[in-house]
């Protein structure tokens, strides 16, 4: 089983990136900059923030970090974001998902200036997507193809399965894989029999958030599987451990390949939001 080694790719692009920017900043005499917005103390959240914030800051990437609290109001938050649409230094807007309860994501995501929406989340970014003009892609699903792409993967004529359609993962992912020419289903908690649709596929993207859901016997010999879960569970001695949405350890010797959590698709999510950084601002600086 070739294991799809995330991290190695994450740091392959971000090499590249870092050259990219370089150019950029002296062509331009600007230094792309991304805000990252974070609403609430969800612990998981606040540790991604970090992530995100400390790899702008290897790449050479301003970053502009506003962490408010729980009881933050729609107005606030819409009075932040206005602001950051008018800020020059501010060339992407990240608003970190899941929000507090009594913020309604759809409404806060189309706020965001479309020329700065750095996830590709936002109403607008999404309708073009769907029409082959994205300005910018979502991260995770765009981090996929990137990992399949450095692996030499094409999935033109595949039948792929992906299980979950949130807007975040599973749609765009669907939509990304239907461009690369493969032939998509969706499958999601309603879905009856998933093993049935799972069984039959040639790639499998699992996205559905629940620990360790699938193993061996839910996958085709010969196919390849790529998980994007992330739980981070307790273990002995008190310890968190992060596991995936599949049986990793299970699917040596069955599939052809597979990504690990950690080290699989986690790792490029980050290089993604860095390079659709880069790229809305080349994007508004023409
Ligand atoms: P979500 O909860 O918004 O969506 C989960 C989807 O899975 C839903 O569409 C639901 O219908 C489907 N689903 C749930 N149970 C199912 C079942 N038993 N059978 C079939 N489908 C089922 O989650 P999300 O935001 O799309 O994230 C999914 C997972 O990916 C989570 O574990 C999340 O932490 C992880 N994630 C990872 C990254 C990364 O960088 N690797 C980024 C985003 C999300």
């Amino acid at each position: 089983m070739l294991r799809l080694n995330g991290k190695e790719v994450s740091a392959v692009r971000r090499a590249q990136l870092k050259s990219k920017l370089k150019d950029f900043c002296n062509r331009t005499n600007h230094t792309p900059g991304l805000a990252v917005v974070l609403v609430g103390d969800d612990p998981a959240s606040h540790v991604y923030v970090g992530g995100k914030i400390r790899a702008c800051a290897e790449a050479g990437i301003n970053s502009f970090e506003h962490r408010l609290p729980v009881d933050t109001t729609s107005a606030q938050l819409k009075c932040l974001i206005e602001k950051l649409n008018d800020d020059i230094a501010v060339d992407g807007i990240l608003v970190q998902l899941p929000l507090p309860k009594g913020l309604d994501s759809n409404k806060v995501l189309g706020w965001i200036d479309p020329d700065k929406d750095v996830d590709g989340l936002t109403p607008s970014s999404m309708g073009h997507l769907w029409l082959d003009k994205p300005r910018a892609t979502p991260c995770t699903p765009s981090g996929v193809m990137a990992i399949l792409n450095y692996y030499n993967i094409a999935v033109e004529g595949l039948k792929a399965v992906v299980v979950g359609r949130s807007n975040i993962v599973g749609k765009p992912m669907a939509y990304l894989l239907t461009q690369a020419n493969a032939t998509v289903t969706i499958c999601h908690s309603k879905t009856k029999d998933l093993p049935s649709y799972t069984r039959d596929a040639d790639i499998v993207v699992v996205a559905a958030g629940k620990p360790q859901m699938l193993g061996k016997e839910d996958f085709k010999r010969g196919s390849i599987v790529i998980d994007v879960g992330i739980h981070h569970q307790p273990v002995k001695d008190g310890k968190n451990k992060l596991f995936g949405d599949v049986r990793f350890e299970e699917l040596e010797g069955w599939v052809k390949a597979a990504t690990p959590v950690p080290g699989g698709v986690g790792p490029m999510t980050i290089s993604m939001l860095l390079e659709n950084t880069l790229h809305l601002a080349e994007l508004n600086h023409i």
